[in-house]
C-alpha cells in the first residue's frame, strides 16, 4: 500500500480556455470563447470545497486562458478565501482597471501574476502575438502597485529571450513586483512546434548557470520554474537551499485541474490522472497510478533514473513526454550522472 503523500502546496485550476490574446507559446491553446465542456460555477465551487479538505489547504491559482474573462471568477475566488484556501490569480493584465483591482482585493486574492516575456515591447509583443501587450502589462503592473495588490512577474523563457532573463527580472523589480518566476519553455499546446532545441542542451546550461550566479544581485524573490536542473546547477555551484524543494513538482507538491475537470501533474503534461467530475481530487492526488509512477524513482528511464540529483531535480516530465516517454530523460539537461560515467569508464 503506497504511503499517503504530503498534500500539494499548489493547485492550478484552468478556470477557462477563453483568452483575449493569442500567444505563440500558449500551453492551453486558448480560444476566444469559453469551451462548452468548461466546469460550471457549481462544479467549480464543489472543486474548491474539495480542495479545502487537504490539510493544510493549498494555494490555488486561478489560471486560464484569461481567468478575468470567466464570469463569476471573483465570486469563486471569494468562496475559496472563505473556505481557507489561499487564492492566487494568474492574468495577462490586459483587462485590469482600478475598479476591478478593488474587487480583486475584496475577494481576498493574495497575489496575482502577470505575464511578461521580454524586457521591451519588441520581444514581449512578438511572443504574445498582439502589438501593444507590453504597454498593457506595464500599465497593469502600475494599477496593481497603486492598489497595493502584491504581484509577481511570470516569464516564459525560450531560446529567443533566455539571455535577457536578468533584464526581465530587473524590469519586474522596477515595476514593483514582489517576485519574478521564469518558466523554461515546454513544447506543448501551441508551443509544440517552437524550437527548444536551438541552443540545447549546452546553451540552456550556461544560461541557467549565469542566472543562478546573478540571482543574489536581483534583489527580489526569483524562481526558475520548470527548469528542474536549476536545482542541480545550484548544488554544483554550492548555492542550493534545502528549502527550495524539488525541481519538478508535477504530481508531487503540485496538481493541475483542466477547464474540463481533468487532473494532470501539471498543465504542460497532457496525461490524465482522473477527472474531478468523477473522483475526489484528494483521492486522485493520493492514489492515481500516474502520480504514483511520477513519485517513484525506480520507474524513471535513461539518465534521470540513474541520477544522483533525482531527489532535488527529477527532470521535466513534460519535455520528456514531448520526446515520447514521460518517464524518460529530460532533453534539455546535459548532465551525465556519476553512475553512467563510472559504467562508461569501466567499459
Ligand atoms: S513536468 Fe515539467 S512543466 Fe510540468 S511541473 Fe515538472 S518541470 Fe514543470
Ligand atoms: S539527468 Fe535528469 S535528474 Fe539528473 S540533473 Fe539532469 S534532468 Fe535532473
Amino acid at each position: 500500500m503506497p504511503k499517503t503523500p504530503a498534500p500539494p502546496r499548489l493547485v492550478a485550476w484552468e478556470t477557462t480556455r477563453a483568452c483575449n490574446l493569442a500567444c505563440h507559446h500558449c500551453r492551453a491553446e486558448a480560444v476566444t470563447e469559453p469551451l462548452p465542456d468548461e466546469l460550471g460555477y457549481e462544479e467549480g465551487a464543489r472543486l474548491l470545497r474539495q480542495l479545502s479538505e487537504f490539510s493544510p489547504p493549498p494555494f490555488v491559482i486561478l489560471s486560464g486562458g484569461e481567468p478575468l474573462m470567466r464570469e463569476g471568477i471573483l465570486d469563486l475566488a471569494a468562496l475559496g478565501t472563505s473556505l481557507g484556501l489561499r487564492m492566487l490569480l494568474s492574468t495577462n493584465g490586459t483587462l485590469l482597471t482600478s475598479g476591478l483591482c478593488q474587487k480583486i482585493r475584496d475577494s481576498g486574492i493574495k497575489r496575482l501574476s502577470l505575464s511578461l516575456d521580454g524586457p521591451d515591447a519588441t520581444t514581449h509583443d512578438d511572443l504574445r502575438g498582439v502589438p501593444g501587450s507590453f504597454d498593457a502589462v506595464t500599465r497593469a503592473a502600475a494599477l496593481l502597485a497603486e492598489a497595493g495588490l502584491p504581484f509577481q512577474i511570470n516569464s516564459t523563457i525560450t531560446p529567443g529571450n533566455i539571455f535577457e532573463t536578468s533584464r526581465i527580472a530587473g524590469l519586474a523589480r522596477d515595476l514593483g513586483a514582489v517576485a519574478c518566476h521564469v518558466f523554461l519553455l515546454v513544447p506543448t499546446g501551441r508551443a509544440r512546434d517552437m524550437e527548444t532545441d536551438g541552443i540545447a542542451p549546452d546553451g540552456y546550461e550556461s544560461a541557467l548557470r549565469e542566472l543562478k550566479l546573478a540571482e543574489p544581485f536581483l534583489q527580489m524573490e526569483f524562481k526558475a520554474t520548470c527548469a528542474p536542473q536549476y536545482q542541480r546547477i545550484a548544488c554544483e555551484l554550492g548555492m542550493h537551499q534545502p528549502r527550495s524543494g524539488k525541481g519538478c513538482l508535477g504530481g508531487n507538491g503540485f496538481m493541475f485541474v483542466g477547464h474540463d475537470g481533468m487532473v494532470a501533474a501539471c498543465g504542460y503534461l497532457p496525461l490524465s490522472a482522473g477527472s474531478v467530475r468523477e473522483s475526489h481530487p484528494v483521492e486522485v492526488y493520493a492514489r492515481s497510478p500516474l502520480f504514483l509512477a511520477l513519485r517513484d524513482k525506480s520507474n524513471y528511464r535513461g539518465k534521470c533514473g540513474s541520477c544522483e540529483y533525482w531527489e532535488i531535480c527529477g527532470g521535466c516530465r513534460a519535455r520528456a513526454h514531448a520526446k515520447g516517454d514521460y518517464l524518460g530523460p529530460e532533453p534539455l539537461c546535459p548532465h551525465e550522472p556519476a553512475s553512467i560515467r563510472r559504467r562508461a569508464s569501466h567499459a
